[in-house]
């Protein structure tokens, strides 16, 4: 193998150019990226960029010292066998790597909406979150959560609109997203809300009515990014379907980070997880993989949230589990402080769940790991270490 392409030059390609390397791989990497910026990383966007602690958030990567060669503005077309067809023409490979991550969905109207994605994106908002400001925010979200944080401390007059039961409803379920209703104190929080349109001056509402709005801000999730992908042969379901070691349909094809729908052998169904901790471990299997190694790639996905003041982490996969809470949230005083579980039918941790208890979020996704069975009585009484249920 001589030539590797990479597609992608967000986290997960940068990650995977440095695996290449660091498995002594020699030959030309090509790191192909839509955006014209050096690689940087997402998760600050919502927070430091926005709330204006940092003006940027670049991977600290050397890729011209790592003899990588990143090609900034330039867009992958197109996918024939060996051959990506890109914005300045064919480029032959004998590897690629598939990591062109996730878009925003936005919603349709003629007014102009944000969405938040980009260190553009982010940069744009922050101008525009200023003191009196109307913003209007859609989807009580992770990403709308830590936007309504940031327009909250501007001195915006932030209003929230969740087509859901609750915050979070549709990722934690509408019985844990409840418990950070109380977090939204001073913004207009309506659930049950649908946004139709986003028009000049405000949004629309399924079944009639409209608000008024200086900034409307969409954050309602991602679809992958593959449409580029859509008249190759390779297989697309959710995003590029990927066997337990991340290789694609297509020979030498692998594919990592938001984009991949990769089988997962713990828990016996396809994942496809839109979250930091993926972007930055996955690579290493899927060069591996392209190597010609047997490596298997079975994470305990992860990822966290800060949002009003509070740190939420969450470790597991939890469709098909029952909620096991520990203590009572709504009780938790005077700083937010609680987890909830999931439990398998068969007693072990599915999924947990932690605000400001990191602790419980470190030995929950190790007894995860390990498959661990607990006791659900003693799960039940926060006084109780994780890893002693
Ligand atoms: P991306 O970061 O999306 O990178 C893909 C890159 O590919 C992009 O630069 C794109 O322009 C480029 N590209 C797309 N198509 C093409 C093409 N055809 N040709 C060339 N280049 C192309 N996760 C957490 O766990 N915790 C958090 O707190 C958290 N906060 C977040 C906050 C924000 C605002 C955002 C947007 C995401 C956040 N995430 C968080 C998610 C995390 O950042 C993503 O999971 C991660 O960025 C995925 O990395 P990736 O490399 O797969 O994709």
């Amino acid at each position: 193998m001589n030539h590797v392409v990479v597609v992608g030059a967000g986290l997960a390609g940068v990650r995977s150019a440095e695996a290449l390397r660091a498995r002594g791989f020699g030959g030309t990497i090509t790191l192909l990226g839509e955006e014209r910026h050096r690689p940087y990383d997402r998760p600050p966007l919502s927070k430091a960029v926005l709330l204006g602690d940092a003006d940027s958030s670049f991977v600290d990567s050397d890729l011209e010292g790592m003899g990588v060669e990143h090609r900034a503005g330039v867009s992958a077309k197109g996918l024939a066998e060996g051959v990506v067809e890109t914005t300045e023409g064919e480029m032959a490979y004998d590897g690629l790597v598939i990591a062109t991550g996730a878009e925003p969905i936005r919603l349709p109207g003629e007014g102009r909406q944000h969405v938040l994605r980009t260190l553009d994106d982010a940069l744009a908002l922050r101008a525009e979150l200023v003191h009196g400001a109307r913003v209007v925010i859609i989807g009580a979200g992770w990403i709308g959560a830590e936007v309504a944080t940031a327009a909250m401390r501007a001195g915006c007059a932030v209003t929230v609109l969740e087509a859901g039961p609750a915050p979070l409803a549709h990722v934690v379920g509408a019985e844990v997203g409840a418990h950070t209703i109380p977090w939204y104190d001073g913004i207009d929080l309506r659930l049950n809300t649908m946004v139709g349109s986003v028009d000049p001056g405000g949004v629309s509402l399924v079944g009639g009515g409209s608000l008024e709005a200086d900034v409307v801000v969409t954050g309602i999730g991602v679809r992958p990014t593959v449409e580029w992908l859509a008249g190759s042969d390779i297989d697309l379901h959710n995003g590029v379907v990927t066997d337990e070691h991340l290789r694609a349909s297509l020979p030498n094809v692998v594919a990592v980070g938001d984009c991949a729908a990769w089988w997962s052998r713990r828990f016996h169904t396809r994942l496809r997880v839109e979250h930091w901790d993926t972007a930055l471990n996955a690579p290493e299997v899927a060069v591996a993989s392209l190597l010609g190694d047997e490596s298997v790639y079975d994470p305990v996905p992860y990822f966290w949230s800060e949002q009003f003041g509070h740190m939420v982490q969450y470790a597991g996969h939890h469709p098909g589990a029952r909620l096991v809470r520990r203590g009572d949230p709504s009780a938790a005083a005077p700083v937010s402080r609680w987890s909830v579980c999931w439990l398998h039918d068969d007693d072990r941790l599915a999924a947990v769940l932690t605000v400001n208890r990191p602790r419980d979020l470190v030995q929950g996704r190790r007894l995860i790991e390990a498959g661990q069975r607990l006791d659900p009585g003693r799960l039940a009484d926060p006084e109780v270490a994780l890893r002693d249920c």
